[in-house]
């Protein structure tokens, strides 16, 4: 049996400690730091010259910033710069940045020369209480989103909080709503929390914060510890609100930001499952309290709803959600919530199938 745990540190000015961690216990005889355009000035060159103080033979590549780069030509000229540098079998990547520089940094170690080692430096809300646990690292094909992947988990992961200080809002947001789907999925403790606490948990005293990651954590890492190749079906709850919020993203043109569709996603299907009998109508509202509370928006956006309101924008809408084989038997596996922080095994699948009609109801929770 192989040990694929790994530490995840939450702090604050980590770098001194991490470059001091590597010098002590090297994961490689040279380190590629991979980063995005905007991180590499923000944080990337302090990095660097902490790993330099050490003695660390590290060197800086980066790609453009956004989900645009997670395509196999940006891993391709990753890799390929690295065979021009001469990294080899015993070199390690450090990955630094949001979830995009994640999920490409994470591939190219899994796929350099056979799998490299690599620690995961998460500098966004989204990376920290999300995307940097599970072990799950990939790129978008032109068919659709993390298409082409590999489970490949970090040595270690670093969360530095001084890196949010320079995250836009909006991105604040968008890490927030997955740490609220984490709540609702699996813990109430963490859904009280959060609604004591409200949109000020975003504000610069981080000790709520940091519980609320750590709770985050705590609950995709019990996930993934029991389904780690989501070969058992509980995997799929961490997917709650992920249907309808997809949906709206791809009508929206990737406009609209991943949290504000999870959260919008979200609404839709505690109305389902309302409509549907498996959760009481006042846990609907103390959802919707919640998600107001912490700022997101009830309804989608005017340009989207007029567009939902068209026959053809509906139809494209629904052909988004139904994209599956059973599509054409009108039906979509829905992770559903039977009551604040409670889903229901269903036979181990986790889901419930969900019928046009529903969906139809669902959107009538978000759509004006
Ligand atoms: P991102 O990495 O593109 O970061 C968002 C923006 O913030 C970028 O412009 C980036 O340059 C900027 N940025 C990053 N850190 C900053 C900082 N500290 N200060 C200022 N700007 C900063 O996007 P994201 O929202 O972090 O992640 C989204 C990606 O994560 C998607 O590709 C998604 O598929 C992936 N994801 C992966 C998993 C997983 O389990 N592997 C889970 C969830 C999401």
């Amino acid at each position: 049996m192989v040990d694929n745990s790994y530490p995840i540190l939450i702090g604050r000015d980590l770098f001194r400690s991490i470059a001091a961690d590597l010098a002590k216990k090297p994961l490689g005889r040279n380190y590629a730091v991979i980063t995005d355009s905007n991180v590499i000035s923000l944080h990337g060159e302090k990095l660097l010259s902490e790993l330099c103080l050490q003695g660390i033979d590290a060197c800086a590549l980066y790609f453009t910033a956004g989900e645009s780069s997670k395509t196999p030509g940006v891993w391709l000229s990753l890799t390929a710069e690295m065979l021009r540098l001469g990294y080899a079998r015993d070199s390690a990547i450090i990955a630094l940045g949001g979830g995009v520089a994640g999920d490409l940094a994470g591939f190219v170690a899994s796929s350099y020369m056979r799998g490299i080692p690599w620690i995961q430096i998460p500098t966004t809300l989204l990376a920290m209480a999300d995307a940097s646990i599970g072990g799950k690292v990939g790129i978008d094909l032109p068919a659709g989103k993390n298409l082409l992947g590999a489970f490949w988990q970090p040595k270690a992961v670093y969360a530095d909080l001084a890196c949010l200080k320079t995250l836009p809002h909006a991105h604040m947001l968008n890490g927030l709503a997955e740490v609220a789907k984490s709540a609702l999925i699996k813990d109430t403790r963490l859904f009280s929390l959060l609604e004591k606490n409200g949109k000020s948990i975003l504000k610069a005293d981080n000790r709520v914060l940091v519980e609320a990651m750590k709770a985050s954590l705590r609950v995709k890492g019990a996930v993934v510890e029991k389904d780690e190749f989501e070969t058992l079906g509980l995997r799929k709850i961490l997917n709650y609100g992920h249907t309808i919020g997809h949906a709206l993203e791809a009508l929206s043109g990737f406009q609209l930001l991943h949290g504000i569709a999870v959260a919008l996603g979200m609404k839709a299907a505690a109305r389902i499952a309302v409509e549907m009998n498996i959760m009481k109508y006042s846990e609907e509202v103390r959802q919707a309290n919640l998600l107001s509370r912490l700022g997101f928006p009830g309804r989608v956006q005017a340009y989207l709803a007029k567009k939902i309101n068209t026959p053809a924008g509906r139809e494209k809408l629904f052909n988004y959600i139904f994209k599956d084989k059973k599509a054409q038997a009108g039906i979509v596996e829905m992770v559903l919530l039977s009551g604040i922080g409670r889903t229901e095994s269903n036979g181990g699948r986790w889901t419930v199938p969900v019928d046009r009609l529903m969906i139809g109801q669902g959107l009538g929770a978000i759509v004006e």
